[in-house]
């Protein structure tokens, strides 16, 4: 008896990791060599590729593809229907195969908001949150808040998830930070 739980409309691969109380939802399929950690939560209509790496506590909304090339660190959150992509240059005359597939990791803690794209090849900083619909095109700093097309940073955020105000607090759970070497960090 597997210790996690997937709906019978969802396929599972052979050759897949999965932590305890995961749950796999409607119409989702894993695909060989993923390995997914405990307590997360795939929404209807999800696809793990191949050799996808996935942490624990990570949720998934509906409708994301997570191809091969990614890895989502603890508690990453993807919004409902936001786009990974794994080749810069495709073509469908010249597929490239998995040593072609350009690697993108999104660090512990960080939100990615409905609808939005990150093109591949980028990192994108613990506890950052990138706003609907932002097409993401470079690296993303740790707590930096992302917008637009293609996203610039707008502000900060809170572990929280609550946007910072201007004197770096959080006006929800009052946590402060400061600048340190051009990092954010929490003054404790
Ligand atoms: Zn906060």
């Amino acid at each position: 008896m597997a210790d996690y739980f997937v709906h019978e409309s969802s396929y599972i691969d052979d050759g897949v990791e999965i932590g305890k109380g995961t749950k796999i939802w409607h119409f989702c399929h894993i695909q060989t060599g993923a390995v997914i950690g405990e307590n997360c939560s795939f929404g209807q209509n999800v696809n793990v590729s191949n050799n996808v790496k996935i942490g624990n506590g990570v949720k998934v909304q509906n409708n994301v593809s997570l191809y091969e090339g990614l890895e989502l660190e603890d508690y990453v959150f993807c919004g409902p229907s936001c786009v990974f992509t794994n080749d810069l240059t495709p073509r469908a005359q010249y597929p490239k195969g998995h040593a072609g597939y350009k690697k993108t990791i999104v660090r512990s803690n960080a939100t990615i908001g409905a609808n939005a794209t990150i093109v591949c090849g980028h990192e994108l900083g613990e506890y950052c949150t990138i706003a609907a619909g932002a097409v993401v095109t470079k690296n993303v700093p740790a707590h930096a808040l992302m917008a637009g097309v293609p996203a610039r940073q707008i502000g900060w955020v809170c572990e929280c998830g609550q946007v910072l105000d201007k004197e770096l607090c959080c006006p929800d759970c009052n946590r402060k930070y400061e600048m340190k070497d051009d990092k954010l960090s929490e003054v404790k």
